[in-house]
């Protein structure tokens, strides 16, 4: 389905180096995407190369700003159809990933996916600012990622709870971010984040990406997060 060839040579200009089994596991995740996306609506994108940079390459990007330790704890917050959080594990299957989305049957698809790959995950069917206030899942995490799911400032009040102290949260965006990380700087403090870095890269395919780092340095209050129509009602600023 995809040009696992081409996959691994762009991936290892990152840095990152694919196997041959997790190679042929995002083939057979790609293979699936499209073959389910025929009934239930998960992606817009099944060309097999825009497949292969704008799902694959671009959720392995996350490695080129972190080396997480073997089993380490991750939630992919409004993973949708498993990006970045099935690419992720794929490429690492030590990781102890759990995936997170308010919709059910993405989660279904991917538990489905993963069965059949011999992969295993966690699945929270909850919205994150619920999830967050749960002890289950408060700051429990080494690493929290998030690609295209809000704006950097309410996806820090989502997000953030979740990892523990010492932990990272990765915001993966679409565009520049100068305007929204700053908007977001006083939430990042506030909910006991500290920016440790910015990346922006450009994909083979010309798509430009930016890869926001905040590390967890202190507790979250207890209040945060806040009920999504607070969050919206009234923003961290
Ligand atoms: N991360 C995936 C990707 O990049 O392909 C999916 C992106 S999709 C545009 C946004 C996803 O976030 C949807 O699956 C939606 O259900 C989920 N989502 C949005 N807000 C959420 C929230 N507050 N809690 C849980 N899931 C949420």
């Amino acid at each position: 389905m995809i040009d696992c060839t081409l996959l691994q040579n762009t991936a290892q200009q990152f840095g990152i180096s694919l196997d041959t089994h997790a190679l042929s596991c995002m083939d057979a995740y790609a293979e699936a995407l499209v073959q389910t996306n025929a009934h239930i609506n998960l992606t817009a994108i099944t060309d097999p190369t825009d497949m292969l940079y704008k799902h694959f390459l671009d959720s392995l990007t996350v490695f080129s700003v972190c080396n997480p330790a073997q089993n380490a704890a991750w939630l992919d917050v409004g993973t949708g159809a498993g990006f970045p959080g099935a690419v992720l594990l794929a490429a690492r299957p030590d990781l102890k990933m759990t995936f997170l989305d308010g919709t059910k049957k993405k989660l279904q698809f991917i538990a489905d996916t993963l069965q059949t790959l011999d992969l295993t995950g966690n699945f929270v069917h909850a919205r994150a600012e619920e999830a967050g206030q749960n002890e289950l899942y408060r700051e429990q995490f080494d690493f929290v990622s998030a690609r295209a799911v809000a704006n950097l400032r309410d996806l820090t009040e989502y997000c953030l709870p979740f990892v523990r102290i010492g932990g990272t949260f990765i915001a993966m965006k679409s565009v520049k971010t100068d305007e929204e990380l700053h908007e977001a700087e006083h939430a990042i403090h506030m909910l006991g984040g500290k920016t440790d870095g910015v990346k922006t890269l450009s994909l083979p395919n010309g798509d430009v990406r930016t890869l926001i780092s905040i590390k967890k340095i202190s507790q979250t209050p207890t209040k945060y997060p806040r009920p999504s129509a607070k969050i919206a009602k009234q923003p961290l600023r």
